[in-house]
């Protein structure tokens, strides 16, 4: 089991993985194992990237399965790396046809708004995306 890089008790679950920065005035990027909650916290602090990606395992308990969802774009703000989407079909976390704010620069490249497109992770990974402009 790996601790958290952050607090230092729970089990790192969520894995950052370090990309070159956008430009030169960004710091570069260090990898990092957190927890649940640190993980998701680190996340929405990240000045925004080129892509931002990440892995994170499963809990403890869960089963090993992963989900999907389909969400189609609403807005995308590339500059302020904010996208709202809708949840069109799924049956993890947030509810089908709830709206929810995401990190631009999580969402695969070259979408436009109306276009659909499905996530497939596991139950964390997709709470994290989920969860990537606030709870
Ligand atoms: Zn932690």
């Amino acid at each position: 089991m790996k601790i958290c890089d952050n607090c230092g008790k729970n089990n790192a679950l969520v894995h950052f993985i370090a990309k070159p920065p956008l430009d030169d005035t960004q710091p570069a990027d260090v990898p990092r194992s957190l927890c649940e909650s640190c993980g998701k916290d680190f996340i929405r602090s990240l000045p925004r990237k080129e892509q931002l990606l990440f892995a994170a395992g499963f809990r403890p308990g869960e089963r090993a399965l992963n989900v999907v969802k389909q969400y189609v774009v609403a807005t995308l703000n590339v500059q302020g790396n904010e996208s709202e989407l809708e949840i069109v079909t799924g049956d993890h976390g947030r509810s089908v046809g709830s709206k929810i704010y995401v990190r631009a620069d999580m969402l695969p490249s070259g979408l436009k708004v109306g276009d659909r497109f499905s996530v497939s992770g596991t139950p964390l990974e997709l709470d994290v995306f989920e969860s990537s402009r606030g709870e």
